[in-house]
């Protein structure tokens, strides 16, 4: 069990782009266990390979309640978008800062387990939010692209603010 560092915006490695796994063997394994264990620790509902510096397309998610309910999709694509819907999202790479996304409400989805296996899953709600997501990291974006550029200008203020009181404080 090993709890990674989680990139926080404005890191530009959360713009990097993850490659596909090509050979599911013991070291991705190991990268899905400890991505779960960090998102469990960082009480995450998400998490996805380029917030921990990974670049592999590899999602761990959990929207279970108990959080005992883990799913880990090696490779995910979305292979259809229907309707559309708004959540208020928040983001591990983006601490304390929440806003209201509109995303497709309906998806299907495809990945590939630890196994080996295809799995195709027909998703609506926090789902379908949550693989969106996530997909999104490991293409480089963050929910916060989706926002007007004044509301991202004062994130960005907010967190420059944050960031020279954290300074001072050495
Ligand atoms: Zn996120």
């Amino acid at each position: 069990m090993a709890i990674l560092k989680v990139l926080h915006f404005p890191d530009p490695r959360l713009r990097n782009k993850a490659t596909i796994v090509k050979e599911i063997g013991p070291d991705i394994k190991e990268i899905a266990e400890n991505m779960l264990d960090t998102m469990y620790a960082e009480n995450g509902i998400g998490l996805a390979a380029t917030q921990v510096n990974i670049q592999q397309r590899i999602v761990v998610i959990d929207i279970s309640e108990e959080k005992n309910e883990p799913l880990i999709l090696i490779n995910p694509e979305i292979t259809k978008l229907e309707g559309s819907e708004s959540m208020r999202e928040g983001c591990l790479s983006v601490p304390d800062y929440y806003d209201i996304v509109e995303r497709a409400e309906n998806i299907e989805f495809c990945y590939k387990t630890l196994d080996n296996e295809l799995v195709t899953v027909n998703a609506d709600g926090l789902l379908a939010v949550c693989v969106q997501h996530e997909i999104d990291h490991l293409d480089g974006k963050l929910f916060i692209d989706y926002l007007s550029l004044l509301k991202r200008q004062r994130l960005k203020k907010k967190i420059d603010k944050q960031e020279k009181q954290q300074q001072t404080v050495l």
